[in-house]
């Protein structure tokens, strides 16, 4: 649970810290020095800004070195960043920039309005040692590989190492926001997806839940987490029935009400108005009251002194399933909305996914 600990909120669990220490001292990612400079001198950069999640903020240090070399100013923007999705080119635009840099994501193809740089900032530790302890837990042959865009560079590695084990490695091609095969999203598990039907489950090759929850809310499979920071690894244990009865219940509770918001935010990626129009027409056809809202990050205290009953999130499609608890509301996807409205079945449980169309 290192590298997304770092990258979301800059905090390590506590049974990690000390192999983090360690591997800090070793250069834990690739910052691209090269790359980046080649990127000021292609562009004629004069005023940069720099964006980094949360978990990279520390290591501004070893980032900025290659800014002064290459004589560029340079303006480090302290806003939140969670995604590929966040990219803020207008801020940057806005504070007389040329060109913006922003650390720690893939390039999801979202329009900028400067020349912008994705410096992916892929982690240096070789995960085998990991996929190795993980093998005694696979229960099945045909193996699914997914991964975040940290270790995507090693997963064709980790293909060859299982197969020379026996087994039978599937790397998914990329859904509609990854760059990379076998690369996931927490809006995008469309790499598994295209490869659930060739395989009995997933390595997740990385750290933390939040993404083999993805995993197996979208296919279903047996996930086993091979965490390559740690060299550890376990078998994920989730019980698909009690998401889906927490969920009707959430639909139940939207059921009573008669004021909804449906959220969309002014990020770049998460700005699904199109959705969100089709959702609060749907509340409106059925005779209740329905604004929407645009806020930059869809937090409770945001959404606080509205006077609505409940809210649909059109913004992050992972905001309502990982974040519920902290609404004192009930908080829908566009997909369960649809189901209180009728217009859709509870089941097959669809997962909230950022589509194109849903701009
Ligand atoms: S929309 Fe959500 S899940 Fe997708 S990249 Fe942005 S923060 Fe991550």
């Amino acid at each position: 649970m290192v590298a997304e600990s770092y990258l979301k909120n800059g905090r390590l669990p506590r049974w990690a810290h000390g192999t983090c220490k360690t591997l800090i001292g070793a250069k834990m990612y690739d910052f691209e020095p090269k790359r980046v400079k080649q990127f000021f001198r292609r562009h004629d950069v004069g005023r940069v800004a720099i964006q980094l999640p949360a978990g990279l903020r520390r290591y501004l240090p070893e980032i900025i070195p290659t800014y002064k070399e290459s004589g560029v100013e340079t303006l480090v923007l302290a806003d939140s960043c969670y995604g590929g999705c966040d990219v803020a080119d207008v801020v940057a635009r806005q504070l007389g920039c040329d060109a913006l840099v922003h650390y720690g994501h893939a390039d999801m193809g979202l329009p900028t309005c400067l020349p912008t740089l994705y410096v992916e900032a892929r982690m240096t530790v070789n995960p085998l040692e990991a996929v190795e302890g993980a093998l005694p837990k696979l229960r099945f042959k045909r193996v699914g590989l997914a991964t975040t865009v940290q270790h995507i560079g090693h997963l064709k590695k980790v293909a060859e190492f299982l197969r020379s084990r026996g087994f039978r490695p599937y790397i998914g091609e990329p859904g509609q926001r990854a760059k990379y095969p076998g690369q996931i999203l927490g809006c995008d598990s469309g790499c598994v997806r295209s490869i659930a039907d060739r395989v009995d489950g997933f390595i997740y090759i990385g750290t933390g839940r939040f993404h083999p929850l993805g995993i197996a809310l979208s296919t279903g499979k047996d996930i086993v987490i091979a965490n390559p920071v740690a060299g550890y690894s376990e078998e994920l244990h989730w019980n698909p029935d009690v998401f889906l009865s927490r969920r009707r219940a959430m639909i139940s509770r939207a059921a009573a009400c008669e004021k909804f918001a449906v959220v969309v935010s002014t990020k770049l990626g998460q700005l699904r108005f199109k959705l969100a129009t089709i959702v609060a027409d749907g509340f409106r056809g059925a005779g209740l009251v329905a604004h929407v809202l645009a806020v930059d990050e869809v937090v409770p205290e945001g959404l606080a002194d509205f006077d609505v009953d409940a809210f649909v999130c059109a913004a992050c499609p992972r905001i309502p399933i990982d974040e519920a608890d902290r609404f004192d509301r009930p908080i829908l996807t566009p997909f369960e909305a649809m189901v209180m409205l009728g217009k859709a079945n509870f089941g097959p449980y669809k997962l909230d996914e950022v589509r194109q169309n849903d701009f």
